[in-house]
């Protein structure tokens, strides 16, 4: 019942302590180990249980485990961002909440993470992305805008989650999120880990589900 039992590495258990949480939630407890174990997952959790570090936490200990993509193409790129890890999240107030938590678990690793949302100027989004992003927090209408634009592309996107989904769908966001992952030569599912969270399970989820994830392991807590 201690992150210690969780065996993250070095630089992120350090960070975690520094945020002062002591005992991981339970969601936390049992996603951490699926996600370090390689796995999609869809988890049903609400707000509050701490499910953003259950997800956070594991992408970034992975990220550092494997560094950045050995390829040229990666290692040349200049106009464009190709983010390794993305988050998407209904609202910017998720997203800004996403990104501050990621900025803390993140600190003093080679991981910089960003945010975008809708009804903000693009072009600071647009030039705080040129200093690197590595894991970018996104509403699906905003990234959208910047994939077209050519400003981010998924081709090294390995990690994908789509935090609170119901509420994503909800808000009208399916037809944009397939868009998004199905249109950006993002890995596909078998070379990606695909993580939902999601409050509720109804049959549009469980489709999204189906389409997104990849012999997913199912949590409800
Ligand atoms: P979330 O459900 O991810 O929105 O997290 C809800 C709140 O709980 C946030 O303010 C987190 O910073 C906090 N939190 C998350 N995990 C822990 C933990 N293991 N111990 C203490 N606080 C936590």
């Amino acid at each position: 019942n201690s992150f210690n039992e969780l065996q993250l590495t070095e630089i992120v258990a350090h960070n975690v302590k520094m945020c002062r949480y002591d005992r991981p939630t339970p969601v936390q407890k049992h996603a951490i180990p699926i996600i370090l174990g390689g796995r999609d997952l869809m988890a049903c959790a609400q707000t509050g249980s701490g499910k953003t570090a259950a997800f956070l936490l594991p992408i970034l200990n992975l990220m550092y485990l494997r560094g950045p993509p050995a390829d040229k193409q990666y290692m040349a790129q200049r106009r464009y961002q190709y983010p390794l890890a993305l988050v998407l999240a209904p609202t910017r107030e998720l997203a800004s909440q996403i990104f501050d938590e990621a900025r803390k678990f993140a600190y003093r690793s080679k991981v910089r993470p960003c945010v975008v949302y809708g009804g903000a100027d693009i072009k600071s989004q647009m030039y705080d992305l040129d200093r690197g992003c590595q894991l970018l927090v996104a509403t699906p209408g905003r990234l959208a805008d910047l994939l077209d634009r050519g400003k981010i592309k998924l081709d090294y996107c390995s990690f994908l989650v789509l935090d609170e989904a119901d509420r994503m769908l909800d808000m009208g966001f399916e037809p944009q999120i397939r868009r998004i992952v199905d249109q950006n030569n993002m890995p596909p599912t078998k070379l990606r880990q695909t993580l939902m969270f999601s409050a509720t399970f109804p049959k549009e989820i469980q489709m999204l589900a189906r389409d997104f994830l990849n012999n997913y392991v199912f949590l409800a807590v």
